[in-house]
């Protein structure tokens, strides 16, 4: 077999992002995966019993939908119906009442009543102004703006810790509803740019929805590989790479790997400094998942959440800084901040007939492996009694397993690694170039690389673009 002109180490998003846009060069692009399946954490599983579907991890897509690779696929032609909520968010609190984010800023805003106003004057910008503000935010430092003004009105609020922004407001539910989506990053809420994760996560919930994907996320990871295949490249599964040099000489390597499997593939081949940097280099906390086979809908208290497709529970903003503050500190917390995504919302296909999946994952110390299945279902139940009545089966994933699952979760970090500020602005290293390693025609495209975790495949495409500047100009060539 004659060698590619390019191999990509690990299929997960990024992997399959870089491979498609090396394709699209017209060179013969060849992916390398370990699992069995390609997909990372796209893959779509009978996780508890035959005919009930999970999403193994990445389950809620507003990432994907804002993402100009993405949008660089027809991705319904290629078997990717995202299915948008009407409700892309809630947050029940304990009087039966919830907050709830829809696609319109005024009935988001309507519905938070004496803080409806504030609402609408901090999204409001950011809303107007969503491509620009993602274009930024989905792509490494050094690029300039297109709009720098829009840019810095956004950042200037981004950079806040969560729990100042939660502050601004007087209702217990608008400062819950802010603080539940802030703590998609496994932060402490008093951590500087937290808010931004918040900011951000929830203008795209009133531009592109949070939506899930029919069928299940598994359908990511095949519409890219059928991209890939049509422009002439191919993937290889159950093919775990142990050793850089034991590569074809392929002209360029896409590492789709943490920091940690770079050190395990080449730390001999690296110079020292690098070998430091990426030995220093942080991951998060990780994550405990429980996904659910259940005889019927979630019994939500406040009616809202029924038609939610991603509901955050932990209560109040100073419970949710709380639980946050403990994992941080490498405690277990006792009543867990939760993430619960239920697909059976817009998608009939994951369950027989009348029953339903439900995904739900909380929170915990790196490399924990403690099953939080009571506390996660404690939760559950507080917001909607009877749940536990309604279980069928459930599943356990630790963090631990997580890891064991796909090196690149590290401790079952999720999001490649610490979303601190540094990490979030230079990673994996002090650098301006993050995806160039230091050794000839090899890079790295995950999410340890700009703009981070989460299913966009923007890291595999801005490496992807490095590499071709670089072979452009000669200065690539590995063999
Ligand atoms: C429980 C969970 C829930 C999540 N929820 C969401 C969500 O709702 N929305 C969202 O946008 N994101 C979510 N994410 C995050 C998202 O899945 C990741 O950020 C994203 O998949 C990262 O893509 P990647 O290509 O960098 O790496 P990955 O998707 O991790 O892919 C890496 C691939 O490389 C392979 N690999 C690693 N080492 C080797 C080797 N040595 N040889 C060969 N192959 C190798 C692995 O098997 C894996 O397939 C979630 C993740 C998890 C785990």
């Amino acid at each position: 077999m004659s060698v590619p002109d390019a191999v990509v180490v690990g299929s997960g998003p990024n992997g399959l992002a870089a491979a498609v846009t090396l394709a699209r060069a017209g060179l013969e692009v060849e992916v390398y995966e370990g699992a069995n399946e390609p997909g990372g954490g796209c893959r779509t599983a009978e996780l508890t019993l035959r005919g009930f579907r999970h999403d193994v991890c990445s389950a809620v897509h507003p990432l994907l939908a804002i993402s100009p690779f993405f949008q660089s696929i027809d991705l319904e032609a290629r078997g990717v119906r995202l299915q948008r909520p009407e409700i892309a968010f809630a947050h029940p609190l304990d009087d039966g009442s919830a907050g709830v984010v829809t696609g319109s800023v005024t009935d988001t805003a309507r519905r938070l009543g004496r803080d409806g106003r504030r609402y609408e004057r901090l999204f409001a910008s950011t809303v107007e102004r969503i491509e620009v503000v993602a274009e930024s935010v989905l792509a490494p430092l050094l690029r300039l703006p297109s709009h720098p003004l829009a840019v810095a009105r956004f950042a200037a609020t981004a950079v806040l810790p969560a729990s100042w922004l939660a502050e601004g407001f007087r209702t217990p539910r608008a400062r819950a509803l802010l603080s539940g989506a802030a703590a998609h990053s496994m932060q402490s809420l008093g951590a500087p740019l937290t808010a931004g994760f918040g900011l951000f996560l929830t203008a795209l919930a009133h531009v592109v929805g949070w939506p899930l994907v029919e069928g299940g996320s598994a359908r990511i990871a095949a519409a890219l590989v059928d991209e890939l295949e049509s422009l002439g490249g191919r993937g290889v599964v159950d093919h775990w790479v142990s050793d850089l040099r034991a590569l074809p000489p392929a002209t360029l390597v896409m590492l789709d790997l943490s920091p940690r499997g770079v050190l395990e593939l080449a730390a001999a081949d690296l110079p020292p400094s690098w070998r430091r940097a990426f030995e220093g280099y942080r991951f998060g906390p990780g994550v405990c998942k429980i996904d659910w086979a259940l005889e019927g809908p979630v019994p939500w208290r406040a009616p809202e959440c029924r038609n939610a497709g991603t509901i955050h529970l932990g209560g109040t903003v100073e419970e949710i800084a709380a639980s946050e503050a403990a994992v941080v500190k490498g405690r277990l917390p006792e009543r867990p901040y939760c993430i619960v995504a239920q697909p059976a919302v817009v998608d009939s296909t994951r369950a027989p007939q009348g029953r339903h999946t439900l995904w739900s994952y909380c929170h915990v110390p790196s490399g924990s492996s403690a099953d939080m299945t009571v506390q996660v279902a404690a939760q559950i139940e507080r917001f909607a009694p009877g749940f536990r009545d309604l279980v069928l089966a459930h599943n356990v994933t630790t963090a631990a397993e997580f890891e064991r699952y796909d090196p690149n979760y590290v401790g079952g970090d999720i999001n490649g690694g610490l979303a601190s500020v540094r990490q979030t602005l230079f990673r994996p290293t002090m650098r301006f170039d993050p995806y160039r390693l230091p050794l000839k025609g090899v890079y790295l495209c995950s999410a340890s690389t700009p703009p981070g975790g989460g299913v966009h495949g923007m890291c595999g495409y801005w490496a992807a673009r490095c590499a071709l500047f670089d072979l452009h100009r000669g200065r690539a060539r590995r063999s």
